[in-house]
């Protein structure tokens, strides 16, 4: 019998901190370089995104770092674990990776670590993986998220033709927490101030109020993922907005961690395709 291929193990990279910034009281961005970038790219989405690893308080992982070799030898539990942010930049040329952070509060692990992050300090991550860029050909776009989506709508805003058309909605805690984003004369940017109400609750308002320009809408649709179940369904089944038209999905949970959010995201996203996919007939 031919021999089985070895599973491919996910490549880590190791990245040192050389510059932080605080751009806003709920975000820091953190520009990671040094060696362990060379052969990275991340240029055919905007929605590019990587894993950090932080590692199990206590646990010494053997040298050179190797995820293959770690799981093989390591009970769960001692796995590093994984927090999945957006490539809101990559400069190959400089070799400068910058990642936007929500600063959140002290509780999780990236949140707290980018606002600690001192340069020199080193991360490890996997990736990129990514599966958006706005389509130049739509007749508009739509693009709607809180923060944990702001930097993934931002490189998206960039990336868009001078005349393209369209609407990016996002919402923030408050005025404080808006973005200056270079965007096309025919896009409008609308920042909606949260003010103590629910996350996504002046997102959704904005939408359904929102007059969709004529044509093929191309939508990015992101963030904590009780909103966003919310504006799926407004906009598979009362837009009609196709489905491989619509790149959405829960990014966190609100009141989980990302390992318990990913526990039951599965579920969770089976549960919407049979709501919002089928639903039960009106009797
Ligand atoms: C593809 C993808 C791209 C993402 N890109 C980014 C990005 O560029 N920037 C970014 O900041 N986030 C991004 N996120 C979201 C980020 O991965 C989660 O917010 C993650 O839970 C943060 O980890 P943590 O260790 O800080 O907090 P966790 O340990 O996961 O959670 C601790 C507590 O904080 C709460 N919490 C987590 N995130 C937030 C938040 N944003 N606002 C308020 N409360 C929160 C949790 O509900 C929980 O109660 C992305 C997620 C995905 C799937």
């Amino acid at each position: 019998m031919a021999e089985q291929p070895a599973r491919k193990a996910p490549k880590a990279r190791e990245a040192g901190v050389v510059r932080t910034e605080r751009l806003t009281p709920h975000m820091v961005r953190v520009v990671l370089g040094g060696d362990g970038l060379d052969g990275f790219a991340a240029d055919e989405f905007t929605d590019h995104y990587i894993k950090l690893l932080f590692g199990a308080p206590g646990v010494t992982y053997p040298e050179p770092f190797d995820m293959a070799r770690i799981r093989e030898e390591f009970p769960r539990e001692q796995w590093p674990t994984t927090r999945t942010y957006t490539v809101r930049a990559w400069d190959a040329a400089q070799r400068e990776l910058t990642v936007d952070f929500v600063v959140h509060g002290d509780e999780g692990l990236a949140g707290p670590w980018a606002a600690r992050a001192r340069v020199g300090d080193t991360v490890r991550f996997l990736g990129p993986g990514g599966g958006y860029a706005p389509d130049p050909a739509a007749a508009w776009h739509l693009l709607v998220g809180d923060e944990s989506a702001l930097p993934a709508i931002a490189a998206s805003l960039e990336r868009l033709p001078e005349d393209a058309v369209g609407h990016a909605l996002i919402e923030v805690e408050s005025p404080d927490d808006e973005q200056k984003v270079a965007v096309p004369p025919g896009v409008e940017v609308r920042w909606l101030h949260r003010g103590g109400r629910a996350v996504g609750e002046a997102l959704l308002a904005a939408v359904e109020g929102l007059d969709f320009p004529p044509g093929d809408v191309h939508a990015f649709v992101h963030g904590e993922a009780g909103f966003v179940k919310d504006l799926r369904r407004h906009l598979r089944l009362e837009r009609q907005v196709p489905r491989e038209r619509l790149s959405i999905s829960g990014y966190w949970r609100l009141g989980k961690t990302d390992e318990d959010w990913r526990a039951i995201k599965r579920d969770w996203n089976e549960q919407v395709e049979r709501e919002q996919e089928d639903p039960p007939a009106a009797a």
